[in-house]
C-alpha cells in the first residue's frame, strides 16, 4: 500500500549526468556541480550518476565532440578538431548497454547542449551555421528505451512551472513503481488512477478520460497490456504542464466535497482564495493549504487519498511558486 509515509521516507532512484553532481568527467577536466540538485534534490533522490563520454574510454580530459550533419545529411557525433572520429555508434551502444539499471529509474537529469547527454536543442553543426535541433546521442537511446520516463534538464530546472512538473513526474512514477512490485491487479490499478484523477485533470483533461475509460475495460486478461498503455498515457499526460486554468477547475472541483460541511464564511474564504490565485496573486499552495485545513475539520476518504492534495514533500516549496 503506497501511503504519505513511504512515499516520503524512501529515496527515489533518479539518473543523472555525472558532471551535475560535481565529478570532474567533463572534457576539460571540470564539473558542471548544481546546486539544487546537490543540495535539494539529493534528500528526496538516490542518484545514480554516469558518463556515457568517459564510459565509452574517452579519457579526461579529451578532445571535445559535437554533433555533425554529414554530406549525406546524417547527424554524427564526432571530434570538433577531426570529424573523421566518430564516436556515434560506441554512444548508441553505451545506452543500450545500460538498460537493467536504467529500467530501474523513476527519472533522470541530463546536462543540456551536450551532444551525448542532451535533452533537446542540442547544437548540429554543418559547413554553414549550427542549428540547435539536435538530442544527445546517449540521451537518445534513454528516451527511446524509456518513452515513459521523466526526463529534464538541468537548465530547464531554474523554471518553477517545469521543475515542479518534473518533480511531480518523478514522485508519480515512483507511486508507479511501488504499485507494480506490490503486485498489480485491476482493483490496484482503479485506485492508483483514483488517487490521481484529480492530477491528472490539471494536466490534461483529455487523458484524464481516456486513462479512465482504459481503466474501466481492463480485465485480468488484459492487465498486461493495458497497464503498459496507461503508464505510457499517463507520464504522456503528466509531461503537459498544468496550467492555472486546470488547477482552477481541480480545486472548484475539491470544493464540491465541502459543500454540506462548510459554514458560509468559510465558504466564502474558499471562494475568494480560489479566485485570487485564478488571477494570478496568490500562488498554488495557499488554496491547497486552505483546503486541507477544512478536510482536516471534515474528513472526506476519497480527497484524503488524493495525491493532488500532496503530490510530494511539502518541504520541496514546489506550490509556493506555481
Ligand atoms: S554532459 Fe554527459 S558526457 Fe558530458 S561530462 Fe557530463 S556526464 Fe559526461
Amino acid at each position: 500500500m503506497i501511503n504519505e509515509t513511504n512515499q516520503e521516507k524512501l529515496r527515489i532512484p533518479v539518473g543523472i549526468s555525472s558532471c551535475l553532481l560535481g565529478e570532474r568527467v567533463r572534457y576539460d577536466g571540470g564539473h558542471k556541480g548544481h546546486s539544487y540538485i546537490m543540495r535539494t534534490l539529493d534528500e528526496y533522490f538516490d542518484f545514480k550518476p554516469f558518463c556515457p563520454e568517459v564510459t565509452i574510454g574517452l579519457g579526461i580530459p579529451r578532445k571535445p565532440i559535437r554533433l555533425w550533419r554529414n554530406e549525406n545529411k546524417e547527424i554524427r557525433c564526432v571530434g570538433v578538431s577531426d570529424t573523421s572520429l566518430d564516436f556515434t555508434e560506441r554512444l548508441k551502444n553505451c545506452g543500450d548497454a545500460q538498460y537493467d539499471w536504467h529500467k530501474q529509474l523513476c527519472g533522470y537529469i541530463l546536462k543540456k547542449d551536450s551532444p551525448s547527454c542532451g535533452m533537446e536543442r542540442v547544437k548540429i553543426w554543418d559547413d554553414v551555421m549550427p542549428k540547435r535541433e539536435g538530442i544527445g546521442v546517449y540521451a537518445d537511446k534513454l528516451m527511446t528505451n524509456f518513452p515513459y520516463l521523466p526526463v529534464e534538464e538541468e537548465g530547464r530546472l531554474g523554471d518553477a512551472i517545469l521543475r515542479e512538473n518534473f518533480i511531480q513526474r518523478v514522485f508519480a512514477m515512483h507511486r508507479w513503481f511501488l504499485l507494480t512490485s506490490d503486485s498489480l491487479s485491476v482493483g490496484s490499478l482503479g485506485e492508483f488512477h483514483a488517487r490521481h484523477k484529480l492530477i491528472l485533470m490539471s494536466h490534461d483533461q483529455t487523458s484524464y478520460r481516456e486513462l479512465g475509460q482504459l481503466v474501466a475495460r481492463t480485465t485480468k486478461e488484459s492487465l498486461l497490456e493495458d497497464s503498459k498503455k496507461y503508464l505510457l498515457g499517463f507520464m504522456k499526460a503528466l509531461k503537459k504542464t498544468a496550467t492555472r486554468r486546470n488547477h482552477v477547475n481541480v480545486l472548484q472541483h475539491i470544493q464540491g466535497y465541502l459543500k454540506v460541511s462548510l459554514d458560509s464564511d468559510d465558504k466564502k474564504e474558499l471562494v475568494r482564495t480560489i479566485e485570487n490565485y485564478r488571477k494570478g496573486q496568490l500562488p498554488l499552495i495557499v488554496p491547497i493549504t486552505l483546503l486541507n485545513h477544512f478536510f482536516r475539520k471534515h474528513p472526506n476518504a476519497y480527497i484524503s487519498k488524493s495525491w493532488y492534495m500532496k503530490p510530494y514533500p511539502e518541504e520541496l516549496m514546489l506550490q509556493n511558486s506555481i
